[in-house]
């Protein structure tokens, strides 16, 4: 009531009504009735200019700004607000709104600062994963158009470089591609259930070669039993792909990978070891980055796009899971990732 117009012209009007009263009423010669028509009028005219004043210049301007904050408020903090009570004191209020509102903007700021950082940063990265084979493939050719394509044997050699690029080129964009379209929600997650077991077999033939040439033997523990989990039959696929393939690179010529199934009673653990170079601890919490290497010259050599893992991240997230990682210098890896148990198919209730 004190903070309305209304309510202060009325305590400022009764304040100067009653000083001229009580002024008026040191002269002997002003009788009582004049100073109650004295009181009166004074303190009509002081509440009537007080309360035009304080309503019309006042009040209705700082209204005007709080039904503005308050508008800004419900659409953009509307998580953050919660309902208070009728406002006292319209100043504080605002002044409370307008600091928290410029608190939200500021963490806004930072968000947005973080994020342009993050894609200055991506878009050098990307430049210069795309620059190395296309320079590559570049040379070859013009060396080729120079004169070396009447050599036969030069020429085949360089072709066979200039192709191994251009697939390192590839693998590159279908990797890029495949991250886009997880961040931006293109891939819609099929959860259904499926086998660890068998998927895991699926993806050990299709490494069969590179693991015979550097003599790697793939190992699954479980002796042929299903290990049944509730995911996406392709997106798990893609990320076993990527881990043993990592496995595999990054082996020791003759020595084994084992994938194991840790079954409990909600979840089953997967886990894919090699006895491979390891990987120092300083690197095990960046190693899921975008391009992140540990050593940057060997993994390129080894034909890495460096997304392989960031892939793995995301697909582990849409899955409300993430890959754990335990590694020890010149010993191995071992890359595990939590998934639940197959849901009970009710065609088998019946
Ligand atoms: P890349 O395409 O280079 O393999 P990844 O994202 O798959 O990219 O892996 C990132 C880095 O993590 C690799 O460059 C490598 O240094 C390291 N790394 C991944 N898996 C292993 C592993 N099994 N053993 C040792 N290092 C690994």
């Amino acid at each position: 009531m004190v903070y309305s117009s209304r309510g202060l012209a009325l305590l400022l009007g009764f304040c100067i009504a009653l000083i001229t009263t009580l002024f008026l009423s040191l002269f002997e010669s002003v009788k009582m009735n004049a100073l109650l028509v004295a009181f009166a009028i004074s303190f009509s005219v002081a509440y009537l200019l007080i309360f035009v004043v304080l309503e019309f210049l006042i009040f209705r301007e700082i209204n005007k700004i709080y039904k503005l904050v308050g508008k800004l408020k419900k659409k953009e903090y509307a998580k953050l607000d919660k309902q208070k009570p009728a406002p006292l004191n319209p100043l504080k209020t605002i002044n409370e709104d307008i600091f928290s509102f410029a608190e939200l903007k500021q963490k806004e700021i930072d968000e947005l600062k973080k994020l342009e950082a993050f894609r200055r940063e991506f878009i050098a990265d990307v430049s210069h994963e795309l620059k190395t084979p296309i320079f590559a493939a570049q040379g070859f050719v013009h060396t080729l158009l120079d004169g070396a394509v009447n050599d036969r044997a030069v020429r085949n050699k360089f072709l066979k470089k200039a192709a191994k690029s251009l697939d390192g080129l590839d693998m590159l964009v279908q990797d890029l591609l495949t991250l886009s379209h997880i961040e931006t929600g293109q891939i819609k997650m099929h959860f259904e259930n499926i086998d660890m077991y068998k998927l895991t077999e699926e993806v050990f033939e299709q490494f069969e070669g590179k693991a015979d040439k550097k003599d790697v033997h793939l190992k699954i523990e479980g002796h042929g039993h299903s290990v049944m989990v509730y995911a996406d039959w392709q997106r798990i696929t893609q990320v076993m792909t990527n881990l043993i393939s990592n496995a595999i690179k990054h082996s020791q010529d003759g020595s084994e990978i084992i994938v194991s199934f840790d079954v409990s009673k909600k979840n089953v653990v997967t886990r894919v070891r090699d006895f491979g170079e390891g990987i120092p601890e300083e690197h095990v919490s960046r190693i899921f980055e975008r391009f992140y290497r540990v050593d940057k010259s060997r993994s390129r050599e080894k034909g890495g796009t460096g997304l392989g893992l960031s892939i793995v991240k995301h697909i582990l997230d849409g899955h409300s899971t993430r890959a754990e990682v335990e590694s020890v210098p010149g010993e191995g890896s071992t890359f595990s990732f939590k998934l639940p148990r197959a849901k009970p198919d009710p065609s088998d209730e019946e």
